[in-house]
């Protein structure tokens, strides 16, 4: 479209007409800007109706036995997070709304519930016996030390996970950090049992300007594109990123880390889109994402089968069935160096019904496979791809898991030459 209507003289004007073109002009003008004000408008308003079909509903309890449990694990010489009660909701809710949104399409029930009191998630501070340094120990690096003090301090304080997965938002960070890379800044889930999970994190991740104070006050976060502190390097630099980039990665991670939890696996088949590879990371929906996945941490249909069947999930999940299946693996043949792909020769039984299996390689640390099941007995006969075989031992999990959440693994060993 022309902002100029036509005829408009060029050159010297008659006084008269000029005033009229010149008043036509700018009548034009003002229409056309106010057709671009208002196509404008609405499409801010269109890209806000879809940033608002981003933001998760308040948590709240899914009427399941299996609910998650939040918790602030401050070390005795530590304050805890101004707000932490608030916050913490707010993050876990935008963590356990991806896990709905990937599964609601096979299993409308699939809701995280979450423990409350008074209408609101429950949220306990826990008062550490040590230190902060005490629970990052003599090698920061090991993550899973560092986790196994603070769950052990956990549990200790409010019993053991029966039915929970607790959310551990642990301020045993080094001050001011606020970047996983850093030493200590621990991120680490686990499920534990059929009914019981924790995860572990650095509750930087509920800081001012990291973590909102409710839902939709965090989207705006995740659009901020001012620059904060994120590490600190060796050198004693501080590592900089945009405001948005961080809590992202805060509430992606989380994500990520109840994945585990919930008994996910990694899968690296696709990195930069799935939640249980790298996703998690780049977390970082803005007004410009629609309620697609892509923004939020997809996960592949293989973890989709895990969390299918997971109690915290599954309002249909067995939770008579005790026993886990058990499998009677046939002897391995040996492969050629350079396959691509794997027979699979295995019968897995169940006292009550199977519901999935998934393939694991632990050597590139992947799912590679997957496939539902049913009944009390399968022959599994199948070929798997796998990245090219190098000559020596080639391990793959066989993990089977029932309708009633319990989990069994074989490991079987294939001759590589
Ligand atoms: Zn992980």
């Amino acid at each position: 479209m022309s902002l100029h209507p036509a005829g408009t003289p060029v050159g010297a004007p008659p006084p008269r007409r000029a005033r009229t073109d010149v008043a036509r002009r700018a009548a034009v003008v003002a229409l056309v800007v106010l057709a671009l004000a208002a196509a404008l408008l609405l499409d801010l308003r269109g890209s806000a109706r879809a940033a608002e079909a981003l933001v998760p509903p308040p948590p709240a309890d899914a009427g399941r036995e299996e609910r998650l449990l939040l918790v602030h694990f401050v070390p005795r010489d530590r304050d805890p997070v101004p707000a932490f009660e608030r916050r913490a909701p707010v993050a876990a809710a935008w963590a356990a709304d991806v896990f709905r949104r990937n599964l609601e399409d096979q299993h409308a029930a699939a809701r995280l519930g979450f423990e409350m009191q008074g209408g609101v998630p429950r949220v306990e501070l826990v008062q550490g016996r040590d230190t902060a340094d005490t629970y990052r120990g003599a090698d920061p690096s090991d993550e899973t030390a560092h986790y196994q003090r603070v769950v052990d301090e956990v549990f200790a304080a409010l019993g053991p996970p029966r039915g929970r997965i607790y959310v551990v938002f642990s301020a045993t960070h080094e001050p001011e950090q606020r970047c996983f890379d850093a030493e200590g800044s621990i991120a680490m889930g686990t499920i534990l049992a059929p009914d019981a999970g924790a995860v572990v994190i650095a509750s930087w991740v509920l800081d001012e300007g990291v973590c909102a104070e409710d839902p939709a006050g965090e989207l705006e976060l995740f659009a901020a594109t001012d620059r904060v502190r994120g590490c600190l390097k060796k050198d004693g630099a501080w590592y900089e990123a945009e405001r948005g980039r961080i809590a992202g990665n805060a509430i992606g991670s989380l994500a990520h880390e109840l994945g585990h939890a919930l008994g996910c696996f990694h899968d690296f088949r696709n990195p930069r889109v799935d939640l249980m590879g790298k996703a998690g990371h780049h977390f970082r929906p803005d007004k410009n994402s629609s309620s697609d996945l892509a923004a939020l941490g997809w996960i592949a249909p293989e973890n989709r089968l895990v969390l299918r069947w997971s109690r915290f999930l599954a309002a249909d999940a067995d939770r008579g069935d005790a026993r886990e299946p058990t499998f009677e693996p046939e002897a391995t043949q040996p492969l050629a160096a350079g396959a691509t792909s794997v027979p699979l020769a295995l019968v897995i039984r169940d006292d009550r019904a199977l519901g999935a299996v998934v393939v694991y390689a632990p050597g590139s640390d992947t799912l590679v496979a997957g496939w539902p099941a049913e009944g009390t007995e399968l022959r599994l006969e199948r070929d798997v791809r796998v990245a090219p075989l190098a000559p020596g031992v080639f391990e793959i999990v066989v993990l089977a898991i029932d309708r009633g959440g319990n989990r069994a693994g074989a490991r079987l060993h294939y001759h590589v030459e």
